[in-house]
C-alpha cells in the first residue's frame, strides 16, 4: 500500500460506512478523517536502502491511496509529484481506484497519451445509478488497464452496456465490511459473474463484506474470512491481488 495522503470526504451512497472513517475512529485519530493530509509515506517508492538500491525492487505493485481517493480535490496540489514518482519508477506497477472518475481528464499529466503502461485505474460503482453515471465517462478515457470495481455492492447492477473485453481488463466485486455493512446478496454477485462470462471479461469476487445473503439466509462473516470466503465461492476467472 502507498498512501501519500490520508482522509477523504463522502460523495455517494457507497461512502456511508467508509472504512477510512471507521478505522480512524477505532484508532482514536485526533485529525478528522474528512481532513485530507499528506503522510510520511509521500515518497515511498523512491526510498533506498543503505546500499542505495531501491527499497522496493522492480516489479513491486503499489496499491495507491487506499485511505483516501487518488483524485480527491484537496490533493490537487500534490498529485503532480505523484505522477513524477510513477514515471521515475516505470519498473513498478501502480493501481488506484476512485469514485471521482469524472475528474481524471483534467488531472492527467501532459505525457499521459493513451495511458501509462504501469498504471491501472479502477472506477468504483456501488449501485446501478453510479454505474450509469460513472462508467460511460470511464470508458471514454485513455487508460491502458481499466478495472470496474463494483464495491461496496449495495444493489443489483447490470454492467452489460459497459462490458467490452477490448477496453475493460477486469471486473471486481465486493461487499461492505464493518458492523453496519449493508448486506450483499450472493445472487447479485452470480449475476455479474454471468455477465462477465458472456462478455469474456475477467471476473473477481474479492470479498464478501460483513453480511452475505445466500439462499435466503443472512451470514455474518468476520473480517478475517471475508476474502477467503469470497475466493471459496469459486467464481474467479482472474487471480486477483490488487484489491484488498
Ligand atoms: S470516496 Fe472512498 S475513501 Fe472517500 S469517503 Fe468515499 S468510500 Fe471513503
Amino acid at each position: 500500500m502507498w498512501n501519500p495522503w490520508h482522509g477523504c470526504h463522502k460523495i455517494s451512497p457507497g461512502c456511508r460506512h467508509c472504512y477510512v472513517y471507521r478505522e480512524d475512529a477505532a484508532f482514536g485519530t485526533t485529525v478528522p478523517a474528512s481532513e485530507v493530509r499528506k503522510t510520511a509515506s509521500f515518497g515511498l517508492p523512491l526510498r533506498r536502502d543503505r546500499k542505495k538500491n531501491w527499497k522496493y525492487p522492480a516489479g513491486t505493485e503499489f496499491a495507491l491511496c487506499f485511505t483516501s481517493d487518488f483524485l480527491i480535490e484537496e490533493a490537487d496540489q500534490w498529485r503532480d509529484e505523484i505522477w513524477k514518482i510513477i514515471r521515475e519508477r516505470r519498473d513498478c506497477r501502480f493501481f488506484f481506484f476512485t469514485k471521482r472518475i469524472g475528474r481524471l481528464p483534467e488531472l492527467l499529466p501532459g505525457d499521459w497519451g493513451e495511458g501509462y503502461d504501469n498504471v491501472a485505474v479502477g472506477c468504483s460503482v456501488e449501485n446501478q445509478e453510479m454505474a450509469d453515471l460513472r462508467l460511460p465517462v470511464f470508458l471514454s478515457l485513455p487508460v491502458k488497464h481499466r478495472i470496474i470495481v463494483v464495491a461496496p455492492m449495495i444493489g443489483p447492477v447490470s454492467l452489460r452496456p459497459f462490458l467490452d473485453d477490448r477496453v475493460v481488463s477486469e471486473v471486481s466485486v465486493g461487499g461492505e465490511s464493518g458492523k453496519y455493512g449493508r448486506p450483499l446478496d450472493f445472487e447479485w454477485v452470480i449475476d455479474i459473474h454471468r455477465q462477465c462470462l458472456a462478455a469474456g471479461v475477467p471476473f473477481c469476487f474479492h470479498q464478501t463484506g460483513s453480511h452475505l445473503i445466500k439462499d435466503g439466509r443472512m451470514y455474518d462473516i468476520p473480517r478475517e474470512y471475508q476474502h477467503s470466503q469470497a475466493r471459496k465461492a469459486g467464481l474467479n476467472t482472474i487471480d486477483h491481488t490488487k484489491i484488498k
